[in-house]
């Protein structure tokens, strides 16, 4: 059986989340159309616009449906074109890439953003919207959101939040944290891909981007992804319900996992293991080892990772992430994720543990 540990990349999909997307795909209507059909594709998106609502803790009113977190960050950006924006340097892609001229706040080797370096960056000029992600997703780490919030709004500027790699791993509150924007993505927290979420705080003005209908109160054009979004709905309300889970039963895993590596070898760093992380992610570098070996070694016993590089033009290029928490290109070079979620079994991360201890025996001999 193969195993995958890329929960971070993406989540398979829950039964009773693939189940509901085949029931509502297997009807029709246009959650815009104001017949009987579609006004049973509208019950469908209102109910999961409840459930999305709830995991973060807002109101109905405050969600917009969008094609993925991706749409959702754009969205935020371009509105924001023109003026100055600070984004943290470890980022999603869609934030740096869509906000090219935006300055970057530092994180520390601890992979957590510099809080000074962020208070003297809004202090030397005015800025309309700092970008601070809640969960990294190569490492986990938590970041301190509500924090960078109360500096942001104490000099003038408003906070958007990528909370896609915490939805389901940690609670989210929207104005607990202080966020003004927030993007979600069904297909992280095991609801189907191509559906995500921009939440707008209470009282400020929802951004345009695609532009041609008046669906989600003339926020967001196009036609619903009713399935996507029902699937959505219900994927945001177990993600909600299971956190319990993932605080005892995957995180005691993944912490057994990284004791028993630390046990075999001196050669390893676990990046961002001093500070509060999700309970699914593992980032390990195996000095001197390029992670693609390592990958390719355990893509042939039938175990699926992550490394942080990104492949361009057949050359890898180091973790952004990791390079911004102070790793040397080779040390970038040879790191893994490992991110577990709701269907991994002991099983898996024990037969994950034999496989890279002869990665081990087999590199470090
Ligand atoms: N933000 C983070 C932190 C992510 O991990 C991802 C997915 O890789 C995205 C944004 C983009 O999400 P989507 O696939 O829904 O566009």
């Amino acid at each position: 059986m193969p195993i995958y540990l890329d929960y971070n990349a993406t989540a398979p999909m829950r039964p009773e989340v693939r189940d509901l997307v085949i029931r509502v795909m297997e009807g029709v209507g246009n959650g815009s159309s104001v017949h009987a059909y579609g006004r049973a594709a509208r019950k469908y998106i209102e109910d999961a616009r409840a459930q999305v609502a709830d995991l973060c803790v807002a109101t109905p009113e405050q969600v917009t449906f969008t094609s993925g977190a991706t749409e959702s960050i754009n969205t935020v950006l371009h509105h924001f074109r023109g003026k100055r924006i600070l984004v943290s340097s470890i980022e999603h892609p869609a934030v740096l890439q869509s906000a090219p001229d935006s300055e970057q706040i530092p994180v520390t080797t601890n992979g957590v953003i510099d809080l000074n370096a962020l208070e003297a960056l809004l202090k030397a000029e005015p800025t309309a919207l700092v970008c601070v992600m809640l969960v990294n997703s190569e490492t986990g780490v938590i970041q301190p959101v509500a924090e960078a919030a109360q500096l942001a709004h104490d000099h003038g500027a408003l906070l958007f939040v990528d909370a896609v790699q915490a939805a389901g791993r940690i609670n989210i509150s929207l104005n607990k944290l202080g966020a003004d924007y927030m993007a979600l993505s069904a297909h992280k927290m095991a609801g189907p891909q191509g559906v995500g979420a921009l939440i707008t705080k209470s009282g400020l003005e929802t951004p345009r981007f695609m532009l041609g209908g008046g669906q989600e109160k003339n926020c967001r054009a196009g036609t619903h992804n009713t399935a996507g979004i029902a699937g959505m709905g219900l994927a945001a309300q177990i993600a909600k319900d299971s956190i319990t889970h993932y605080d005892e039963t995957i995180t005691k895993m993944r912490d057994d996992m990284e004791e028993k590596i630390r046990a075999l070898t001196n050669g390893i760093k676990i990046y961002g293991d001093h500070m509060p992380r999700v309970g699914n992610t593992s980032n390990i570098g195996l000095h001197g080892v390029p992670a693609q070996t390592q990958m390719m070694a355990l893509d042939l016993d039938g175990i699926a990772v992550s490394s942080g590089s990104a492949c361009s033009s057949g050359s890898f290029k180091p973790s952004h992430v990791l390079t911004a928490m102070g790793a040397d290109e080779s040390e970038a070079k040879s790191a893994l994720r490992i991110s577990m979620g709701w269907n991994t079994t002991q099983h898996d991360i024990d037969t994950f543990l034999n496989s890279y201890t002869k990665i081990i025996k087999r590199t470090q001999a």
